[in-house]
């Protein structure tokens, strides 16, 4: 049995940028050359792209982190490092993307790209640095970090049309003869796990793409049967088809059914309740009593909600009902998804990096990432110093302290380097 992936939780990791060069140059029997450290390349971004050959989120159901590459470090003889290259991730169109809760993607289109993490820029070597007074520069700028998140991948179908109902009331029937989809159709409940698309031709200019939407059920909002994984999908169309079987053969009542499965959508998402509706009116050619019917009928008559008798095994009915779908959708916009931009700034915590200690009123920041970076910092240069302040933050070590307690004017120690915490 097919399983449909179409939700994952990944990392993506930017390139951390190459560190600059701190090299003089060397010629023989030249005593001091000048200073010709090369800059550091560019870490790579991770990029996510559309691609419409995909069509689930199966694939990162197995690989769950991916790196873009780093930069080069810079060399000797003002040699740039290379930069790294860019990480493109092909994710099913449709695909939005979650950070810490908030969309902040939506892949409409092949064409739609969207930057998750920002490669850390390279390090200035010290050629850089040379000026008229200060003729050997001794540092070199170290690279920045790259952006680390974790993100949410939801897949949700992008489909004109959703179809609605119980399991077996025909659903499936319907979109395979209306388009060239071909879904499971069985008698008995539960056969659909997968959602199908079908691409409906309705005359030149008005095709439109109908979903079958499997398993909703009384309970499916809170969870219940498969009908909560698929819920998702009924969000992104623009208008729903509520099938619903008047046969009376499986001994339901149409008028039950019919708002047992709009009260599991209003539970899942009110603005569900808005959405425009269609009902048909499914099973004629078997219906036996038309009580049930009728009663369906003036319910609809009443909520104003359009409604069609249909067989989807015979056809019947079936064309106007796929005209009247048609014209419908010229008149309703296709739902914009509000994407919020990415606004936090990024701190790569790694608490195996460093540790915050206490020693009397002194907070002591230690481990390999601060001796390398206080070792590569000139305290007496300005240009350097911010550097050094921006690598603190970045590396989420300025967070970190805030956390300890560390307020303005307090003392913080890194190495044998000792100075007053200032905003
Ligand atoms: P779904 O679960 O809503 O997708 O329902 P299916 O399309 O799988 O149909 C369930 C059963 O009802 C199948 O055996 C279909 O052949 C049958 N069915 C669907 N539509 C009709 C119809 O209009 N008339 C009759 N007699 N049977 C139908
Ligand atoms: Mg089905």
């Amino acid at each position: 049995m097919a399983s449909f992936i179409d939700k994952a939780k990944i990392t993506v990791k930017a390139g951390k940028g190459g560190n600059g060069s701190m090299a003089f140059h060397r010629e023989k029997y030249v005593a001091a050359g000048g200073p010709d450290g090369g800059d550091g390349g560019h870490g790579g971004s991770v990029i996510f792209k559309g691609d419409n050959s995909l069509s689930t989120l199966m694939d990162f159901k197995y690989k769950k982190k991916y790196n873009a590459e780093n930069g080069e470090d810079g060399k000797d003889k003002k040699r740039h490092g290379k930069t790294g290259s860019d990480l493109y991730i092909k994710v099913p169109v449709g695909t939005i993307i979650k950070f810490n809760g908030k969309i902040v993607a939506d892949i409409k289109t092949e064409d739609t790209t969207f930057v998750a993490a920002k490669g850390g820029t390279g390090g200035w070597g010290n050629a850089h640095f040379a000026t008229a007074t200060r003729q050997a520069p001794k540092f070199a700028k170290v690279g920045l970090y790259g952006d680390e998140r974790e993100l949410e991948l939801e897949l949700r179908l992008l489909a004109d049309v959703g179809f609605v109902g119980f399991p077996n009331v025909g659903k499936s029937t319907l979109l395979s003869v209306i388009s060239a989809a071909k879904p499971k159709i069985a008698n008995y409940h539960f056969t659909t796990l997968i959602p199908n698309l079908g691409v409906v031709d309705a005359g030149e200019g008005n095709s439109f793409v109908a979903a079958d939407i499997p398993g909703l059920i009384e309970g499916a909002s809170e969870g219940l049967g498969l009908g909560h994984e698929f819920l998702r999908h009924v969000e992104r169309t623009r208008l729903l088809l509520h099938v619903v079987d008047v046969s009376g053969i499986e001994g339901r009542h149409p008028v039950e059914d019919f708002n047992t499965i709009n009260e599991e959508l209003k539970n899942y998402n009110m603005d569900l309740m808005d959405r425009p509706q269609i009902i048909a009116a499914n099973k004629t050619d078997i219906m036996t009593d038309s009580g049930p019917y009728e009663e369906l009928k003036a319910l609809a008559a009443e909520k104003d909600i359009k409604i069609f008798e249909i067989s989807a095994a015979t056809g019947t009915g079936v064309r106007e009902l796929v005209a009247y779908i048609a014209s419908c959708l010229k008149e309703i916009p296709i739902p914009e998804v509000e994407v919020e931009p990415i606004t936090e700034a990024l701190y790569t915590f790694d608490e195996e990096e460093f540790t915050i200690k206490k020693d009397n009123e002194v907070y002591v920041v230690e481990g390999p990432y601060v001796t390398k970076l206080v070792s590569s910092i000139n305290f007496d240069d300005y240009e350097s110093l911010s550097y050094f302040q921006t690598n603190l933050r970045k590396k989420g070590i300025i967070k970190a302290l805030e956390n300890a307690g560390v307020k303005e004017g307090d003392m913080v120690r890194m190495e044998d380097l000792e100075f007053e915490f200032i905003y």
